[in-house]
């Protein structure tokens, strides 16, 4: 297994480790004030502290818009790109960070004058000629040359990720933290921003990205610009941007939701089938989750072996495999993507410990349109879970405490699909819907915690769950499944 990994640390990154996500979003700078000036100004925080990923996100300002200029060349082939923040600073800042990793960094300036700027392992290190007072508007740009072929491995669910090559182009797949590979970046999930993507192209090739084409036009040279606006805020994790010989095929949804598929030429017509489900799995899940989060949506025919698919956001990624009828069951990874975008990506991950929140769902649902649709009993699937559990919790974590090896591990999908699955047990479908539809009400357009969804679900059932939820999430041995006084966990194999 590859491993492309390479932590590094310094005394600032140690301290960042240390502090807790809440704090850092909330917490006042440690300043020192003057008897009667502003505060003085101080560097912001290296990362957001969580759990998983410390150094991930940045503290001291707010990204309020990136705008990305691609100049895309060729498959594999470096091309010049820049990448423009609009942010606000929330401290009087000496200096700040940026998630990145790889590229050839060629300059970076911060309100159009020259700052200095340092690497260390996946921070960029930006220190501008004058400090930025609290409050202040400010914008970065940073200009290099990206290498479309970075690429990172984890040995889960999700295998390699960044930028993933086709044969006449690329896809992207940031999750979990590998946006950075691709742009300077906020690269923590709970962090959204709007995005404006400016691709310019051959005359042969299309470029799409999540959002709206705002813009198509030839240049002098021949070579076309593509601009494309995220409409709404997206989390880094969560942003599609793909280059190739693609068919754009527009339709309509339910209520008149605008659907765009991108498809590889050769690919268009076999798998039209499975395409033209997706009005259906829209209908099916708006009829459970209430109305669809975005402006659009669509499927992204991925032309790569990768196994996986991405709810990257208003366009999920899907292999061509899961499309072409040759993965068993593939409608189940359509249905799973498209769960996301109100678990995930609509109601975000305060931190990478709540991931159960957003696989757990789309695993549910997922499996619940399947046996409504033909497929494998989701009762079947859930005592399997069960059986299962203890061993998960052994080797993965209980499903609310992943670390960093295991979180997308089974526990984050089945093993926490079942947590839902004894909630709904335990309070009924009808107060169970209700929990839900309430969740993604109130949280929409947000980042929401396990905390969160805890006091909500025992809010609006009028009962204390968090004392029924806890021991589920959290404990060392699976609790007796509500209703199922037959269920049995397999004892723990060791070694
Ligand atoms: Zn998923």
């Amino acid at each position: 297994m590859r491993t492309c990994r390479t932590p590094r640390r310094r005394t600032r990154l140690a301290v960042a480790a240390t502090i807790t996500l809440s704090a850092a979003l909330t917490a006042p700078a440690a300043v020192a004030r003057a008897a009667d000036g502003p505060p003085a100004p101080t560097p912001g925080a290296a990362g957001l502290g969580d759990p998983m990923f410390p150094l991930d996100g940045n503290g001291g300002y707010t990204v309020r818009h990136y705008t990305l200029d691609f100049d895309w060349q060729a498959p594999r082939t470096p091309f010049a790109a820049s990448t423009t923040i609009k942010a606000t600073a929330r401290q009087a800042l000496s200096r700040f960070d940026l998630d990145f990793a790889g590229n050839e960094l060629r300059s970076v300036t911060v309100n159009g004058r020259t700052a200095q700027a340092t690497r260390d392992g996946d921070e960029l290190v930006v220190t501008p000629k004058s400090p930025l007072p609290e409050g202040s508007s400010f914008t970065v740009r940073v200009d290099y040359i990206a290498d479309p072929t970075q690429i990172r491995h984890r040995d889960d669910a999700i295998e390699d990720y960044g930028w993933i090559p086709t044969p006449d182009g690329t896809v992207l797949y940031p999750q979990p933290n590998g946006a950075k590979l691709i742009f300077p970046c906020d690269d923590h999930p709970s962090r959204r921003a709007p995005i404006t993507f400016r691709v310019t192209t051959p005359a042969d090739l299309t470029a799409v990205a999540g959002g709206r084409l705002v813009d198509r036009s030839t240049r002098p040279d021949g070579r076309v610009r593509w601009t494309y606006d995220s409409e709404q805020p997206v989390a880094a994790q969560l942003v599609q941007l793909a280059v190739g010989r693609f068919r754009t095929i527009d339709s309509s949804g339910p209520g008149g939701l605008p659907l765009r598929d991108v498809v590889p030429d050769a690919l268009v017509a076999p798998t039209k089938p499975y395409r033209d489900r997706t009005p259906a799995q829209l209908s099916w899940l708006r009829e459970r989750l209430g109305p669809y989060p975005f402006n659009r949506y669509g499927v992204l025919v991925g032309d790569t072996d990768l196994g996986v698919a991405l709810e990257t956001q208003t366009l999920s990624l899907l292999p061509k495999a899961d499309l072409l009828g040759t993965e068993v069951d593939a409608e189940r990874d359509m249905v799973h993507e498209l769960t996301h975008q109100w678990f995930g990506d609509s109601v975000a991950l305060a931190t990478w410990s709540d991931l159960w929140l957003s696989e757990g769902h789309a695993r549910f649902y997922e499996r619940l349109y399947s046996q409504e649709h033909g497929g494998d009993s989701f009762e079947a699937a859930m005592r399997t879970a069960y059986e299962n559990h203890d061993q998960w919790r052994r080797q993965y974590g209980a499903p609310a405490e992943p670390t960093e090896p295991n979180l997308f591990k089974r526990m984050r999908y089945d093993g926490s699909a079942l947590v839902l699955y004894a909630l709904r047990e335990q309070v009924g479908a009808d107060t169970f819907q209700r929990i839900e539809r309430a969740w993604l009400t109130k949280y929409r357009g947000r980042a929401a915690s396990t905390a969160d969804y805890l006091a909500l679900a025992s809010k609006v059932a009028g009962q204390d769950l968090a004392g029924f939820l806890r021991p589920w999430l959290y404990g060392a041995t699976t609790p007796p499944m509500p209703g199922h006084p037959d269920w049995v966990v397999n004892p723990v194999v060791t070694g």
